[in-house]
């Protein structure tokens, strides 16, 4: 397809993840390893062209959210080092050594299931233990009162056979907001680490530090960090920019389908929420919720074109969205407009829909092809 046909697009911009990779890495102690956290299709940039480009670049883990995530990127010939963040049934443990993925485990009965079945395979599993020190979701439990027995839970864990328990980990629930919770939670890590080693458990790679606590705690690095938002250029919170130059690196833009004339007092869109107070020129764009573009942007989120910011009026549609150009003079059909980007941050509209980036970038749906420029 080429872009004049295109309707709406993803630029993923692949120099610009380049340069955040690079600047990240710049801040990593030598020796400290860089696992590129590419689930959710890469956060919707495209998990096997992301992913291709962290090996080549030397990434040396990628991360992934299931085993079918795992499955396509090694189906694409990615060949570095698997990590699956969330849970695989026991039952596909089988699945797991044909992809030769390593599986975070954050239980026994779990680990034992896995090792009956590596061992019948004749195989070993690579196993990352996971704890749970305060974010409450995956892991052995990790507060104060259940330290000693998650310590030997997890020593029982890594002397089953069949498995290489090649690393441990945690994950900060707060570590873009609270310094005193995360630091508990490190604390917590640390301690377990202690007791872990004082019976002879060792890993050679620990691990607990997303974008925020790598950008917010160098202390937190340890022998690993697991960057995902910052990769594609978004910082985990407002304010935190003095740590790292990112960029972002996906730019959603679609077409001018139409140009209207309406005078005032037009009623526009499904459920007729906006009524044109003055004569205007409506630019129809052929985006919707359909395409990801969250319905929430109806009345006001603005769109840019020709470099000015046209608003949103009205609701936006499965398919199709009209923004307001009367104030930007010459617009016409087949002008691009940039829906996330630098000249509309993507950070404004998840401000306008009460969420985050995240979110928004995730859900740029599978309609809108992915173009990659170098
Ligand atoms: C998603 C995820 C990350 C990456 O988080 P970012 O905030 O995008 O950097 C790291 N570790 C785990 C366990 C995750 O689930």
């Amino acid at each position: 397809m080429s872009d004049a046909q295109m309707r709406t697009w993803a630029e993923i911009d692949l120099g610009r993840l380049k340069h955040n990779y690079t600047a990240l890495r710049e801040q990593l102690a030598p020796g400290c390893r860089f696992v590129g956290v590419v689930k959710a299709n890469a956060y919707g940039h495209g998990a096997v062209p992301v992913a291709q480009k962290l090996e080549e670049w030397g990434a040396d883990y990628l991360a992934v959210a299931c085993l079918e995530e795992a499955a396509e990127l090694r189906q694409a010939g990615v060949r570095a080092p698997i990590l699956i963040l969330g849970v695989t049934l026991p039952r596909y443990a089988g699945e797991l050594l044909a992809w030769d993925a390593a599986q975070a485990v954050g239980d026994l009965e779990t680990g034992r299931a896995l090792s009956a079945t590596a061992v019948a395979a004749g195989r070993t599993l690579t196993i990352h233990v996971k704890a749970d020190t305060g974010m409450s979701r995956l892991g052995f439990l990790c507060d104060e009162a259940h330290l000693d027995h998650a310590a030997g839970e997890i020593a029982a864990l890594c002397a089953l056979p069949g498995l290489r328990a090649e690393g441990i980990f945690t994950h900060f629930s707060d570590a873009d907001g609270c310094e005193a919770y995360t630091m508990r939670q490190f604390t917590r890590f640390l301690d377990l680490l202690d007791k872990l080693s004082a019976r002879g458990v060792t890993f050679e790679i620990r691990h607990c530090a997303a974008s925020a606590a790598m950008l917010n705690y160098p202390c937190t690095h340890l022998d690993m960090v697991r960057p995902g938002i910052a990769l594609y250029g978004h910082y985990p919170a407002p304010g935190m920019e003095y740590t790292c130059p990112l960029l972002p690196v996906m730019t959603l833009k679609t077409r001018v389908a139409a140009v209207r004339d309406l005078p005032a007092g037009t009623c526009v869109s499904y459920g007729r929420t906006a009524t044109l107070a003055r004569d205007s020129r409506l630019a129809v764009l052929p985006v919707g919720y359909g395409d990801g573009y969250f319905r929430l942007f109806s009345n006001g989120q603005p769109v840019a074109i020709r470099g000015k910011k046209a608003p949103v009026v009205g609701r936006v549609c499965m398919d199709l969205t009209m923004a307001d150009v009367t104030d930007i003079p010459g617009v016409i059909p087949g002008d691009e407009a940039v829906l996330y980007g630098d000249a509309a941050p993507v950070e404004d509209g998840a401000d306008r829909a009460g969420t985050i980036q995240y979110e928004l970038l995730c859900d740029v749906s599978p309609r809108v092809p992915r173009v990659y420029l170098d």
